[in-house]
């Protein structure tokens, strides 16, 4: 947090140090059958404000598809470092993601999406599709999967067995029967007091009480939990996402 002395915010626990939140999906090569479908392997979700470091850090060299789960600031600002891959892999991006976040990322990217080039160029090349179910991407199903985020709807994905799903205060009924069987779920915990739109510490595990997968991971953390003495008091099987964590699902 900018200007916070908190006991998280000096810690040298590498885990309390929290970028915004973003997740890469890297599929498999024995996984994809076909030759098209190989072409797809890594799917970022959400360009988030510090897609930069992030990339810089992780050492992320392909991102060849890209799903939104909405349009907040945090989850969008770093799309134009994108253009990066552009060169790398010399070929536009598709991005995915609802209606209303698409709409978003065509105004506040203006420059990008203009019907007129840009004359100097540098700018991303992106391909938008809306979401309106169930898609493939890279020889896997991918299901969006509708959450109400204060009063908006925005979407979470469930991949398999593993289901990404930040920025969420309450999984609407319709939406239940879409993680049936999820094993691995990463799930929205902002922190331990209530948040209009986002789910506190004990709805989280209310959720994961319900769905009961095998381990779950909280994210979208802020700096009043710290990771090490909020970990020690989750269940078993349930602890805090944090900055690099790799999980093969
Ligand atoms: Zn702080
Ligand atoms: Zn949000
Ligand atoms: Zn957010």
């Amino acid at each position: 947090m900018i200007g916070c002395d908190c006991a998280v915010c000096r810690s040298t626990d590498p885990r309390d140090r929290r970028t915004r939140p973003s997740i890469l999906i890297e599929i498999a090569n024995s996984a994809i059958s076909s030759e098209i479908a190989r072409a797809t392997r890594s799917v970022l979700v959400d360009t988030s404000t510090d897609l930069r470091a992030q990339a810089l850090a992780r050492g992320i060299r392909r991102v060849d598809a890209i799903l939104f789960t909405h349009s907040h600031a945090d989850h969008i600002m770093g799309l134009d470092e994108v253009r990066r891959y552009n060169v790398l892999q010399k070929g536009p991006i598709a991005c995915y993601g609802d209606g209303r976040t698409l709409a978003d990322l065509r105004r506040t990217f203006e420059y990008v999406f203009a019907s007129t080039p840009v004359a100097s160029g540098g700018i991303p090349e992106l391909r938008l599709f809306t979401l309106g179910g169930p898609f493939s991407l890279g020889g896997i199903e991918f299901v969006p999967v509708p959450l109400m985020h204060g009063q908006r709807t925005i979407l979470g994905f469930r991949v398999e067995s593993f289901a990404y799903l930040t920025d969420c205060s309450r999984i609407p009924e319709e939406s239940w029967p879409l993680l049936d069987g999820v094993r691995t779920l990463v799930l929205d915990a902002l922190r331990d007091r209530p948040h209009p739109t986002h789910f506190s510490v004990s709805e989280a595990l209310d959720t994961v009480a319900r769905l009961a997968p095998e381990r779950a991971y909280f994210t979208h953390i802020c700096h009043e939990l710290s990771h090490a003495e909020t970990c020690a008091r989750l269940p078993a099987g349930v602890e805090l996402a944090y900055d690099g964590l790799v999980l093969n699902v």
